[in-house]
């Protein structure tokens, strides 16, 4: 295929976009690839469409690759199936929901799991018909907080999913592994560096959960990984290690002292140093046990206070509390908060206001490092006063535990102790088995060998085909535009026509058809009255990797081979420039 400049449905733009916020949102609309529509809404422009259809290409070859077959749901889905599975509560705002004109209940998909639980009810009944997997590509509504970063985060998504059906726990484990082997092979392909963390199951429900994150400053979520044992993880999966429990013996009773003018743990600590000093060291943060309230609202609106005991030294992390609480959500606990629980003193809560055992009997949670015999200094629940050697499982004790505190680089290894290292990354594919959660809510059991129903073992699959269009470009650019891989590129080749004489453009187009009738695909920059300039920065600005230029060599019979990524360019004799060209993009 030829795309001629003078003719193809595209506009570069000089200037960066308002509201661009990274590289790939701002590059992608520069280039012409893509337009908005609203936020977190967009148009595929021609180039941009051939970009995103390269992706699902190779999403398609893999998952056809380890035998799942695809097919296509609708967008607009029923109400009923998700009632069924209790998500149509769940979701809250984060959908799109619709009636029809009878009044009846719809919704634009976010995620297909009902569905496909459905279908494969509707047709299949026997162990015989398993293990199955099944795939589609497709548009998602998902009604996000934050519709940021252009298609990193959008309202209207392409994503792929898949499902796996086995009859056992086994069987899961070898439809599992398939699809995290095409994921790898996937995300190899798409050309950028990308990490395999373990990640929390999330509303999903389910067992083992891996994501694959690609490596970018500008991503919104945050890993660890130890580069002694391999251990790596979101997060919001890191789970932390209790430390053993230890005995009290000698330790003084609880004492509540004045500690005038010390809402924070920097007043505290200075406090407890002037007057209270430790024979062995000064105090410090860690020792101090800091109470956070805020407020949970449930799916069916419900309002409930919860309490979270972490160390003086650490914040309670928003995205590590928000994945344990799912599915409800965390606003803050304000002022009127506070006024209508008079137990609580603000800067001065303790345990003994807290729990089920507590004056307020506000649900109390605590930090693994809040371990049987660890000692804290803490609120004692009137203004002015906190509490010394209140020593856990003896003076009090939470209503269960919670990874809620932030993770740091340089925290132990949860496997080795070694020190854990960190960065941010964006999540391009998540593999994690259901188990027998949407199975048993939607009643998909089928026959076993003996003849007795059993509830089928399911996994599910995504991967961001539209995000991973911005992935690859937050992974391949430099300061004139965008690099595409070769696999992803929206052509082969970028000839630029450059000068105005009539013999350089049909030059540049008879290369174009030569290489086309070898299957590639070239954009010719056939642009009249634009200058060689111009057509050169829009070369590099839409980042085709192999850019051919003709112009004042042709007199002589040569033309330019430009490498898009390493600069380099080379002068090829005219009649060479199509073996040279095919060298090039068949070898790299
Ligand atoms: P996130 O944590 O980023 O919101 P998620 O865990 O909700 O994502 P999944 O339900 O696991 O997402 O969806 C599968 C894949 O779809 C994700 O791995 C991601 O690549 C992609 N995806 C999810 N939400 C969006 C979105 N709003 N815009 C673009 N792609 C998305
Ligand atoms: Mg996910």
């Amino acid at each position: 295929m030829v795309l001629h400049m003078s003719s193809l449905f595209l506009r570069t733009l000089r200037e960066d976009p308002a509201d661009a916020e990274v590289p790939s949102h701002r590059l992608l609309v520069r280039a012409g690839y893509i337009r908005r529509v609203s936020p977190g809404v967009y148009t595929w422009l021609p180039l941009g469409l051939r970009v995103l259809r390269n992706v699902e290409r190779i999403v398609r070859e893999e998952m056809d690759a380890i035998g799942a077959q695809e097919l296509l749901f609708p967008a607009l889905l029923p109400r009923e199936p998700f009632d069924a599975s209790g998500r149509w509560a769940e979701y809250g705002d984060n959908i799109f929901r619709l009636q029809d004109r009878k009044g009846a209940d719809h919704l634009l998909g976010p995620t297909h799991e009902e569905m496909f639980t459905l279908t494969v009810k509707d047709l299949y009944s026997s162990y015989k018909d398993l293990p199955l997997s099944i795939y589609q590509i497709q548009t998602k509504y998902r009604d996000e907080a934050r519709p940021r970063a252009g298609l990193l985060r959008g309202r209207e998504f392409v994503m792929k999913d898949s499902y796996s059906f086995d009859i056992d726990e086994a069987g899961l484990d070898k439809s599992y592994q398939a699809h995290r082997d095409a994921y790898v092979r996937i995300f190899d392909r798409l050309g950028f560096h990308y990490v395999i963390v373990e990640a929390m199951a999330g509303a999903m429900g389910g067992s083992k959960s891996e994501e694959f994150l690609a490596t970018a400053e500008v991503g919104e979520d945050t890993y660890v990984h130890c580069t002694n044992c391999g251990y790596a993880a979101n997060v919001e999966a890191v789970r932390v290690p209790a430390p053993e429990p230890v005995g009290w013996d000698g330790v003084p009773a609880a004492h509540a002292e004045d500690t005038p003018d010390t809402p924070t743990i920097e007043t505290l600590v200075n406090h407890l140093n002037a007057h209270h000093p430790r024979p062995d060291r000064p105090w410090s943060a860690g020792d101090t046990l800091k109470n956070v309230v805020v407020m949970l609202v449930h799916p069916d609106g419900t309002r409930e206070p919860l309490a979270i005991g972490v160390p003086g030294d650490r914040e309670v992390d928003e995205k590590r509390l928000g994945a344990q609480v799912e599915p409800a959500t965390v606003e803050a606990f304000d002022e009127k908060d506070f006024a209508r629980h008079p137990g609580l003193v603000k800067g001065y809560i303790g345990p003994g206001a807290l729990g089920l055992e507590g004056t307020t009997g506000i649900r109390f949670l605590l930090d693994p490092r809040i371990a049987p015999g660890t000692r804290w200094v803490t609120g004692a629940n009137e203004p002015g006063k906190h509490v010394l050697d209140l020593v856990a499982g003896r003076d009090f004790e939470g209503d269960g535990a919670i990874e809620a505190a932030e993770v740091r680089f340089g925290d132990p290894c949860p496997n080795c102790d070694h020190v854990l290292e960190g960065a941010r990354g964006i999540e391009m594919g998540h593999v994690f088995q259901l188990g027998k959660k949407y199975a048993e809510a939607l009643d998909l059991r089928v026959l076993d060998q003996n003849g007795k129903l059993t509830t089928v073992v399911m996994g599910s699959y995504g991967v961001g085909v539209s995000r991973a269009v911005a992935c690859v470009v937050e992974g391949n650019y430099d300061d004139s535009g965008i690099i595409w891989p070769r696999e992803l590129t929206p052509a082969d080749v970028h000839i630029v026509a450059a000068g105005k004489d009539e013999p350089l453009f049909r030059a540049a187009d008879d290369i174009a058809r030569d290489l086309e009738a070898h299957g590639l695909t070239c954009i010719v920059d056939d642009r009249k009255g634009v200058s060689p300039g111009v057509k050169f920065k829009d070369s590099e600005l839409i980042g085709v990797p192999t850019i051919i230029v003709v112009g004042r060599g042709l007199a002589d019979g040569k033309v330019e081979i430009k490498d898009r990524r390493s600069g380099e360019r080379r002068e090829v004799a005219l009649d060479s420039v199509v073996e040279s060209v095919l060298a090039e993009v068949r070898g790299s």
